[in-house]
């Protein structure tokens, strides 16, 4: 076995059998893409991107009720909430921070809302440049939602197959 073994190193078998696969797959067009330039990745429509919030679109008015929820279940405290009374009786929320540095798109917070309000959307290339724009704002999580909100029904429509 021995001598099996060093005429098949003399022969560099197995470096030929490297570069065999080396040369097929260098002649086979490139499975890769060169990111922004060549358009964009395919994704599923369970991708977990950047957080929104919804408005329900026949009043225009926000889903978000300030009931914390989605605070309180954030393992990673990414959240912060502040709320008050309205006129009318009902609580809203006067400050909705998410922290993106703290963030890890588990969807605990989307799953523990109860007005379907916080989702996450498949919005990935978004930077943040500056020290604080790390904070992402009510009204920057309202915007999203409003940009958004089709391509979530239709991630939605397209998952409904496998939930
Ligand atoms: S996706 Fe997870 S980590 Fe991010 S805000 Fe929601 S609960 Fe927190
Ligand atoms: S986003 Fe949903 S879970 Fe979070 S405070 Fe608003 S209603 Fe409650």
């Amino acid at each position: 076995m021995k001598i099996i073994r060093s005429i098949i190193n003399l022969l560099l078998f197995d470096f030929l059998k490297g570069l065999a696969v080396t040369g097929r797959n260098f002649i086979k067009p490139a499975v890769t893409l060169q990111y922004p330039e060549q358009g964009t990745i395919p994704k599923s429509p369970r991708n977990r991107g950047a957080l929104a919030l919804r408005e329900y679109p026949d009043t225009g008015e926000e889903r978000c009720i300030a009931c914390r929820l989605c605070e309180v279940t954030c393992p990673a405290l990414a959240i912060t909430i502040e709320s008050q009374m309205r006129s009318d009786g009902t609580r809203r929320t006067t400050r909705f921070d998410i922290d993106t540095f703290l963030c890890i798109h588990c969807g605990l917070c989307q799953e523990a809302c109860p007005v379907d309000s916080i989702v996450l959307t498949d919005l990935q290339n978004y930077t943040i440049k500056g020290r604080g724009d790390n904070i992402m704002d009510k009204e920057m999580l309202l915007n999203i939602g409003r940009a958004y909100e089709s391509k979530i029904a239709q991630n939605r429509q397209d998952n409904e197959p496998y939930v």
